[in-house]
């Protein structure tokens, strides 16, 4: 690992300040990726800005809205008895990532900024349009099973790897973010960009922006949600495709859907294709069959991934089933 300065804050005024001042500067939140790609090289930055200890870890109930600070751990976001209640879909997601070792870690802020674990982006030796800008993209002729079928672009193919950015996007998440020119809101749709010229650029903050937390607004049937994940093994792996729904059932017809899908994009990927589809119909597995068709129509295999095209409209017609509490 490279030397760096460390330098520990205990407001956010102050950590954006001390970020500034140098010029490979990154805020440090629980570290469980920026630490790992630091070991690797992938990141070498000059000096870190530890912010654990900002006051930013309060899960506020209030009426119209749930406000979660940026630090507040993965694991006490998970097992929250309000979040469990009421935000089932986002308590699952957490839970099917990495392990409560990592969990215990990680934080919120830190989450939305998970990186790829394209295995080229994470090794030094391959050309990567990622980690180096026009380098070139070793995985689009190289191994690719696990990369992305939407979103991607003729430089990059990865995914992007957060369960629970994918919760959060169908609960329509807005971000909060603090800079020297003030503070922001950012709803999540608009938070993270398409890869386009620019795989490096994964989201809309500015140099220096800190995300100071996120808030849920309050969904009035959020309890039918939920997140399903399949993977390879059981834990402590990533997402071959994954669906957070959001229903809003009136009987059996569908009033609103909410669908985002993991494991398969370059960003937490919802579908309003999808979405409008199922406003208005019934609740069938036909219909959810149909749904999960317009989902994965824009879909673009490379060599290695065209089996999730089906898995993904698989994991999205159980997840439906099973927010909608229908047999599967
Ligand atoms: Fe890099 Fe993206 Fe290509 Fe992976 S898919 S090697 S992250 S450019």
């Amino acid at each position: 690992m490279q030397t760096f300065q460390f330098v520990a804050v205990e407001e956010a005024k102050n950590a954006i300040e001390k970020l500034a001042a140098a010029e490979q500067s990154r805020y440090l939140a629980g570290g469980t990726t920026l630490v790992d790609l630091m070991k690797i090289y992938v990141e070498t930055p000059d000096q870190l800005v530890d912010i654990q200890h900002l006051p930013l870890s309060e899960i506020k109930v209030l009426d119209d809205r749930v406000e979660i600070g940026a630090m507040v751990r993965n694991s006490d976001l998970a097992d929250h008895s309000y979040i469990k209640q009421h935000y089932p879909v986002l308590s699952e997601a957490l839970l099917s990532g990495a392990t409560p070792q990592i969990r215990n870690m990680a934080s919120v802020g830190g989450n939305l900024l998970q990186r790829t674990r394209c295995t080229y982006f994470r090794d030094i030796a391959w050309p990567c349009n990622k980690r180096e800008p026009g380098a070139g993209c070793a995985a689009i002729d190289g191994h690719n099973r696990m990369h992305a079928l939407l979103g991607t672009s003729d430089k990059c193919i990865a995914t992007h790897p957060s369960d629970m950015c994918v919760a959060m996007m169908a609960l329509d998440a807005v971000i909060q973010t603090l800079s020297s020119d003030g503070g922001r809101q950012i709803p999540i749709q608009e938070f993270y960009v398409a890869y386009g010229d620019d795989p490096a650029k994964e989201n809309v903050l500015e140099p220096g922006e800190l995300i100071t937390g996120v808030t849920l607004p309050k969904l009035q049937n959020a309890a039918k949600s939920h997140y399903l994940k399949v993977r390879d093994r059981a834990a402590f792996e990533f997402a071959l495709a994954s669906a957070a729904v959001v229903l809003d059932l009136k009987g059996k017809d569908i009033v609103t859907a909410r669908i985002a899908l993991g494991g398969v994009a370059a960003k937490p990927w919802r579908s309003l294709e999808a979405e409008h589809y199922l406003v208005g119909k019934s609740v069938s597995e036909a219909t959810f069959k149909a749904a999960a068709v317009e989902a994965l129509k824009a879909a673009k295999p490379q060599k290695d991934n065209a089996f999730k095209i089906e898995l993904a409209r698989r994991t999205l017609v159980r997840a439906l089933q099973n927010a909608a509490e229908i047999p599967s």
